[in-house]
């Protein structure tokens, strides 16, 4: 067998979330496609709480540009929808909340771009 692994340029091997697109490590899937994974968040601060990234490896929102527009309206717009699929009740009574942290100030740790998607009856544990 190979010793090296073949993985698209965007991949980074020391990366916890590229090694979750690329199912090395092991999630609970919500959602997937060519561009994106979803899956749930592994400590949840809501009934739903989960986690959408792009396959490509991009730390943060800090270096997020023009060129990934496409990719960024892509998660933007699945983001309702798998909300209300994963059980967060309609707009304006129920809803969501969306955060993306951005590097130590973001209270970002772990850096690959994600988005998470928090959502359903409250009370939630924090947030
Ligand atoms: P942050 O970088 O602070 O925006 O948040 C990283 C999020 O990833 C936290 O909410 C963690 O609970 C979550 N997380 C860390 N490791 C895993 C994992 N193996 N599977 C699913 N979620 C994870
Ligand atoms: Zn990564």
């Amino acid at each position: 067998m190979s010793q090296h692994s073949v993985h698209s340029p965007g991949f980074d091997p020391n990366c916890l979330f590229c090694k979750i697109a690329a199912k090395q490590i092991p999630s609970r899937a919500v959602y997937e496609d060519e561009q994106v994974y979803a899956f749930h968040d592994i400590s949840p601060w809501a009934p739903v709480h989960f986690l959408i990234i792009p396959k490509l490896h991009i730390a943060s929102m800090a270096q997020v540009g023009p060129e990934h527009a496409q990719l960024m309206g892509h998660i933007m717009t699945l983001a309702p929808r798998l909300a209300t699929e994963q059980g967060c009740r309609p707009y304006p009574d129920g809803g969501f909340r969306l955060i993306a942290n951005t590097g130590q100030d973001g209270g970002q740790e772990v850096h690959h771009l994600h988005l998470h998607v928090i959502g359903g009856p409250r009370p939630w544990a924090k947030g």
